[in-house]
């Protein structure tokens, strides 16, 4: 729809490619939000005629183009592609270029859905899963010395334990084997990491998180430079379906516009908490990449652009139901699963979204307790998690 310039992606900044890429004033009213075209079909100006190339919304819709184009120009990337969920975005991008046979290298700490949806769907229909510490480059090589893997699964930072991959070594890595490398980058976002610039051959969102950022949509997005990638993942799309509404489009759209303002306050309050964790009494330890403590800090410094996210992990002391009591006593943190919404959000992940990983090698502590730092004023926060504290009489 719009005639934002690929070109200008390299001379705007990333808040205002969010602000206006693809998002021409309507071209009949000038309504400057993009309208959101709730109609699953298009009238055809004779057989054939169709306008603009609009014919069935599963297969191309206006909004739904308004956000690609906007996810696109944010990434810097030549191609994004919107799906109705993350694990929907994940599945074709998978399915739409793996067969039976094929082998995949993924680390032992992801997104509890995205190992589900590996072992219990596509190892039945023939695909090899491997699991490796995808943080470190030398278990990396070995295993791809071993055998030939169409994909490496990088997650940075992971979910839950925030464990930072580099990107850039990785592919170099893989690259030397044929391997393409997959980043699911969910938590860092568009803002704060470029996972293509760095060498991957695709990106991955849930834009559920981030980029919707207000916990009102669920959705995902495959983005990549690669023409025939993306050709694939296109095909898949309509032939299979899960795509988002015009109207999950629009929150996208509408999310995507201030991300970069709400992940630098989300940084900010994170790296704030994290401190505070770091000292407190009722803590065993603390998972942030921005703290020098943690493992993979050096590599997040320089591979992490203007913030660490807003995701912390932290073992509570007191075991698996000092976990579960903290986080059922705070009253700003929401006990809710996911992430990346303006809210705080509280979670206890080997209870909740990493049931799925129980008994595996992705087994997390019991003790853990994940929060999603919101950007309410960061006293207020601080005053919260205290006060959970205190109610385990810590
Ligand atoms: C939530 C999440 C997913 C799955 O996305 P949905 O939108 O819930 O399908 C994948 N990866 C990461 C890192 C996530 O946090």
């Amino acid at each position: 729809m719009s005639n934002f310039d690929v070109n200008e992606t390299t001379t705007y900044g990333t808040a205002t490619r969010g602000i206006h890429a693809g998002q021409e004033p309507d071209p009949i009213t000038g309504a400057v939000s993009t309208p959101i075209y709730m109609t699953s079909t298009f009238k055809q100006d004779g057989v054939g005629g169709l306008r603009h190339g609009y014919d069935y919304s599963r297969s191309v819709n206006p909004t739904r183009d308004s956000f690609t184009e906007q996810l696109a120009a944010v990434e810097g990337a030549r191609h994004a592609v919107a799906f109705s969920s993350g694990l929907a975005a994940i599945d074709v991008l998978l399915r739409s270029t793996l067969k039976p046979g094929d082998a995949i290298l993924i680390g032992n700490d992801v997104y509890g859905g995205t190992y589900r949806l590996l072992a219990k769907v596509f190892v039945p229909w023939g695909v090899e899963l491997d699991v490796v510490d995808i943080t470190d480059p030398a278990a990396v090589n070995t295993a791809l010395a071993r055998k030939s893997y169409r994909y490496i699964w990088v997650e940075t930072p992971s979910n839950p334990l925030l464990n930072i991959t580099d990107i850039a070594l990785t592919a170099s890595l893989a690259h030397e084997h044929g391997t393409r490398v997959v980043v699911d980058n969910t938590f860092a976002s568009p803002i704060l990491q470029h996972p293509l610039t760095d060498g991957a051959d695709a990106v991955v969102y849930s834009t559920t998180k981030y980029i919707g950022g207000h916990s009102d949509v669920v959705g995902g997005a495959v983005v990549t430079n690669d023409d025939e990638l993306a050709q694939r993942v296109m095909f898949l799309q309509n032939a299979a379906g899960a795509v988002p509404s015009p109207f999950d489009s629009w929150l996208d759209i509408r999310g995507l516009k201030t991300l970069d303002l709400r992940v630098r306050k989300h940084s900010e309050n994170a790296m704030t908490i994290a401190h505070w964790l770091e000292g407190h009494a009722g803590v065993e330890r603390v998972w942030y990449p921005g703290l020098e403590s943690h493992p993979g800090h050096e590599v997040a410094e320089r591979q992490m652009h203007g913030g660490f996210g807003g995701m912390i992990s932290v073992e509570i002391t007191g075991g698996k139901e000092a976990a579960e009591r903290f986080a059922a006593s705070t009253r700003l943190f929401t006990l809710a699963e996911s992430l990346g919404g303006v809210e705080s959000l509280i979670e206890v992940p080997a209870a909740m979204t990493h049931m799925s990983v129980s008994g595996t090698a992705l087994e997390v502590p019991a003790n853990l307790v994940r929060l999603s730092v919101g950007i309410e004023d960061v006293d207020d926060l601080i005053g919260d998690l205290e006060g959970a504290f205190e109610a385990l009489g810590k």
